[in-house]
């Protein structure tokens, strides 16, 4: 393998970096990309609220309020396949407990991660049930200051 060349997790976590910059959750971006068995994308999904949902004004100023409101990532990623389709997924914040359970529901076996996220049993979930579940911080991200800086040759 070219050593230049992506891994796949890089390229999921690229995947789901991407989908983050979708959110409209001004507090936490959350992106999410799902592969399938031979490695193909099957789809990617970021944090916001129900679609077709218009917010009210003053919707996004208090965080504790319409956190209950918020679709994770996961959620919406997970509304892309049928179980068993899927086998690794890519998240840009470590899934909370309950998506972690959802994730294990799906059948995903590898699940990637950038950002630690102290308070989800997911490391523990994942490990009674033989997920793999590991931190990715090497991988392309957007470089919005300087778009022309990626490019070579
Ligand atoms: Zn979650």
């Amino acid at each position: 393998m070219s050593p230049e060349r992506l891994s796949i997790p890089s390229y999921a976590m690229a995947l789901a970096h991407v989908a983050s910059l979708r959110s409209e959750d001004p507090y936490r971006k959350v992106g999410a990309a799902a592969l399938d068995h031979d490695n193909r994308v099957i789809g990617t999904a970021y944090n916001g609220l129900a679609p077709g949902f218009n917010p009210p004004p003053g919707f996004w100023d208090d965080r504790d309020k319409r956190q209950k409101f918020m679709l994770h990532a996961e959620v919406n990623l997970c509304s892309l396949f049928r179980r068993g389709e899927a086998r690794t997924v890519a998240c840009t914040t470590m899934p909370c407990t309950a998506c972690m359970q959802m994730l294990c529901a799906y059948g995903i076996r590898e699940i990637y991660y950038r950002d630690v996220y102290h308070t989800s049993d997911a490391p523990e979930i994942a490990a009674l049930y033989g997920v793999k579940l590991v931190r990715i911080t090497d991988f392309p991200a957007v470089d919005r200051e300087s778009p022309d800086s990626q490019v070579e040759g």
